[in-house]
């Protein structure tokens, strides 16, 4: 059976969430009033990155990647990933985070982030502003980065698509497109599909191993 994993990055392969540790590092404002309005489903996660990184006056580089680098990530996932290397299983990571961030976070971690597929944000700095860089199109869920068109893509390739998440962003292509869902504990992702047959929520990556060992020996 061939498996395609679609993983978030922020608080799913990382303990936290790099982009809530920067917002409440770089910004005394109420970035976190905006996350409500795309709880309530008020405004998309596009118009909200928009809108929350621009509440940062002023930053440079090293301030940004001070703080990055007190992002640790789950170690339970190093090994997780060794084992899809291992079989040749398909991973992309789908973030709503930015790249530079990512592929930061994993080398640190001793992963080579040139062979791991990453479809995320960018974002440069102009006169010390954040300035983002969006990777897909606008589309009708008003993505920042459209998960879900990422996974409509991956999805014909493959038998099943395994999709591992825990926020806001996971939900659209989780619930829509996926045959698994993992979510983290108690987080936004599980809560909201509570009661969806699919969901398995987990603590770490070796109980999503162990799952996944099964069914790829059926
Ligand atoms: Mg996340
Ligand atoms: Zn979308």
């Amino acid at each position: 059976m061939s498996l395609a994993i679609c993983c978030d990055f922020d608080g799913t392969i990382t303990l936290t969430d790099t982009g809530k540790e920067l917002l409440d590092s770089l910004t005394d404002k109420d970035w976190r009033s905006i996350d409500q309005l795309v709880i309530k489903g008020e405004i998309g996660t596009r118009a909200a990155l928009i809108e929350q990184w621009g509440m940062i006056e002023h930053t440079t580089m090293e301030e940004i990647f001070s703080i990055v680098d007190t992002i640790e990530i789950d170690p339970t996932f190093i090994d997780f990933y060794n084992w899809i290397l291992k079989n040749n299983i398909y991973f992309v990571i789908l973030s709503d985070g930015f790249k530079n961030y990512i592929k930061r976070i994993l080398e640190k971690h001793s992963i080579k982030s040139s062979e791991i597929e990453i479809k995320s944000n960018d974002m440069r700095l102009i006169n010390n502003k954040i300035s983002l860089r969006f990777q897909t199109n606008s589309c009708e869920h008003d993505c920042a980065n459209c998960k879900h068109s990422h996974v409509l893509n991956i999805k014909d390739n493959f038998d099943k698509v395994v999709y591992i998440g825990d926020g806001l962003s996971d939900i659209l292509p989780a619930r829509e497109l996926a045959d698994y869902i993992f979510a983290r504990k108690n987080e936004d992702l599980a809560l909201k599909l509570k009661s969806d047959s699919r969901l398995i929520e987990f603590s770490n990556f070796v109980e999503i191993q162990k799952f996944l060992e099964e069914l790829i020996s059926m």
